[in-house]
């Protein structure tokens, strides 16, 4: 279709038609995005053949890059023998063999795995799953979830429920249903961290009040595992996730783990609450599951929860999917996935590429305007006062592609690029950093 038309005839139809998710409407005199055409590798190409960096992995989830040779051929493979076919009564090889390997992944396997769409659908299931299981026991006034500030867990009304983020989300107000709020970790620039980076958790304190306060109410807690993503890139310690974990047993209190941008090797472990050595009730999964090459979520609950929902009577059962629930070629990309996960070893490069990136984010420490610099496995991200001119620098000057959040530059590059790529990228914010810096005071 691009061949029949150019990018500036694409650019008037987009303004005219094209609704962008949180974009504001582009004017028609705008500079036109880029029209993205191809991606191989860390790379995306336009429909000019102007290469960019997807230095944001398209929204956290192409962690295998672009154009995988065996993610394209699997889900070629998959397209001929199955496109779909539902889960409801019916099963198919693809959802059953994916179950498996990812119930295989977890410390207390068996697990159990209902498939959704994207990570907000992975979030709403954990959630009802939550509090059909204290019905299902017999205990329903156990009905409500705690979650900390500056979450983010998705858009869907419940997601945005649990995760409020006030510029996103306050124009929803009255639909959102009451979530008991905890102060999020703070371990950035925390001046209780002692020289050998540990200490003694006040920041766990608000956590703890609320679920000591309200144990009796509480069906859930629901966290993003060692960084609150799009709430800016707030890394915080396993230490917190161990004391939350212990605590959510003493109190008999469900935790729910949102890994949806964590997971998938994000943090230099498979997920990131294995850092923390914590065995959680519920484990959302979504984005990387299927390399970022389809839409696929998967909510994976303990066995025993899971026995609550089956046997009579029949009103214990779960009333809850989406259409393309366990879709079969996007569990053959999923499974593809897993089996160069493992070939790989993405999870071991991630690793050792975050040191990388852990050195060279540090590095950045000192420039004008640069604070709190940041890293966690392959995320890397520092505050700086004009995060946006920052990333505009960097998208004009060497064509890398970032979002900024609020006063956040963030980094979270595919798991498959090398070392040099890494400092080459990072040298690239020391240069937008410096270059924003002498335009305001020019
Ligand atoms: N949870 C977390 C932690 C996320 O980062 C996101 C997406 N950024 C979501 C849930 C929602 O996922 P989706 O956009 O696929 O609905």
């Amino acid at each position: 279709y691009h061949a029949r038309m150019n990018s500036s005839d694409y650019w008037d139809v987009d303004v005219s038609s094209l609704w962008h998710p949180y974009t504001r409407k582009p004017a028609a005199e705008d500079t036109p995005f880029p029209l993205i055409a191809r991606g191989k590798g860390p790379f995306l190409y336009d429909v000019d053949d102007v290469r960019y960096l997807d230095a944001i992995s398209s929204w956290w989830c192409c962690n295998l890059g672009h154009s995988h040779p065996r993610l394209v051929a699997a889900i070629r493979r998959q397209v001929t023998e199955l496109q779909h076919s539902i889960l409801g009564g019916l099963s198919h090889p693809p959802a059953v063999q994916l179950a498996a390997e990812l119930a295989s992944l977890f410390p207390d396997s068996p697990r159990r795995v209902l498939f959704g769409s994207d990570g907000s659908s992975a979030v709403e299931a954990a959630l009802k799953i939550a509090i059909q299981f204290w019905h299902n026991i017999g205990v329903p006034e156990r009905r409500v979830f705690v979650s900390l500030e500056n979450a983010y867990h998705g858009d869907t009304v419940g997601a945005a429920s649990v995760g409020y983020v006030e510029a996103f989300h306050h124009h929803f107000d009255s639909m959102l249903f009451d979530v008991r709020r905890a102060k999020a970790p703070c371990c950035i620039g925390c001046a209780d961290l002692s020289a050998d980076g540990s200490c003694d958790l006040p920041c766990f304190e608000s956590m703890r009040s609320v679920i000591e306060e309200h144990s009796d109410e509480i069906a859930g807690v629901i966290v993003e595992p060692l960084c609150q993503g799009a709430g800016g890139m707030n890394i915080y310690g396993p230490r917190y996730l161990a004391a939350l974990a212990e605590l959510c047993i003493e109190r008999d209190v469900l935790l729910i783990v949102d890994e949806i941008a964590t997971g998938m090797g994000r943090t230099g472990s498979m997920f990131a609450f294995e850092q923390a050595d914590i065995n959680p009730d519920i484990i959302c999964l979504g984005k990387g599951l299927t390399g970022g090459y389809l839409p696929l979520s998967a909510t994976v609950v303990k066995e025993g929860m899971y026995n609550t929902f089956t046997g009579t009577p029949d009103s214990k059962t779960l009333c809850h999917g989406h259409t393309f629930s366990g879709n079969p070629i996007a569990c053959a990309a999923a499974l593809e996935t897993l089996k160069i996960y493992e070939e790989d070893d993405i999870v071991g490069q991630a690793e050792r590429l975050g040191l990388v990136l852990a050195e060279e984010i540090a590095g950045l420490a000192g420039l004008p305007g640069v604070m709190n610099t940041r890293s966690l496995g392959m995320i890397g991200a520092f505050d700086t006062p004009d995060a946006a001119a920052v990333c505009r620098y960097a998208f004009e000057h060497h064509r890398m592609l970032m979002r900024p959040l609020g006063n956040v530059v963030y980094l979270m590059l595919p798991l498959i690029v090398d070392e040099e790529l890494i400092r080459e990228c990072v040298g690239v914010l020391r240069e937008a950093v410096l270059a924003v810096v002498n335009e305001q005071r020019a």
